[in-house]
């Protein structure tokens, strides 16, 4: 399919919903995606999941109108990409990386977490803290933020797999983030995932925008907490979640 046939497609995809796209003329795929979510008053921060406006092959032609303007940006940098063989791909690599790694957590939808019932006679009804390694970067400088979260869960009626945690916090990490709106973002998937109102995530991380530029402080860790339902509510219950990710903390440092 020649791009022309491809941009024809979206107008004529934006058209058949019956408003007022008709007018629409850009000619790059981003511009016509940026244009949906406007239109429907989306919002796409860089902590924000798009997954619902890209259909299957979107991410390849993405990609290939972010290398051409990774380019740009190299060549206005006075970076030689003819001639200096170590920067001659950059900008392709570059583009893979945001959308394939560093950020697929706004272009991939949720992973998949299937629940089991926890609803028999000798249903678990203790506490669970998982431990998640997390790489992120923040919004503002695009460096890398990188730690640990611990996730601390009291079941309700269904029971996640235990690697799905993990998943879903590193689906929410791989994005441009905050480390407060990655806290709240965790929360809030791993309820939404177990259906359980009580859930503490705890991170500590260190952030590259205060390690690799700025004030250049060698361990920069931040830590973050956000409790819901009980976690919050119950001193017994948040005692037990701080005491149980202490533990594990003097087990894996
Ligand atoms: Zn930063």
């Amino acid at each position: 399919m020649t791009e022309s046939v491809i941009y024809k497609n979206i107008l004529a995809g934006a058209d058949q919903q019956g408003d007022d796209d008709k007018d629409y003329k850009e000619s790059n795929l981003a511009d016509a995606i940026r244009f949906r979510m406007k239109r429907d008053s989306k919002r796409f921060w860089a902590g924000d999941n798009i997954s619902d406006y890209l259909h299957d092959g979107d991410k390849e032609i993405l990609i290939a109108e972010a290398t051409e303007a990774f380019e740009r940006v190299l060549d206005t940098l006075l970076i030689d990409r003819e001639n200096d063989p170590n920067s001659h791909g950059t900008a392709k690599r570059l583009a893979k990386m945001y959308f394939n790694e560093i950020m697929s957590g706004r272009y991939d939808p949720a992973p998949d977490a299937t629940a089991f019932p926890n609803d028999s006679a000798d249903r678990y009804e203790g506490m669970l803290v998982v431990r998640s390694e997390l790489r992120s970067m923040c919004s503002h400088h695009h460096q890398p933020v990188s730690g640990v979260a611990y996730i601390g869960i009291i079941a309700a009626q269904k029971l996640i797999g235990l690697s799905k945690y993990t998943r879903i916090a590193q689906w929410c990490a791989r994005r441009g983030t905050l480390q407060e709106e990655l806290c709240n973002d965790i929360a809030r998937e791993i309820q939404k995932a177990t259906g359980s109102e009580n859930v503490g995530v705890y991170l500590r991380m260190t952030h590259g925008c205060c390690e690799n530029r700025g004030i250049m402080a060698h361990d920069s860790s931040t830590t973050t907490s956000v409790l819901k339902g009980a976690f919050n509510k119950d001193t017994g219950t948040k005692k037990e979640f701080f005491d149980t990710l202490s533990l594990q903390e003097s087990h894996t440092r």
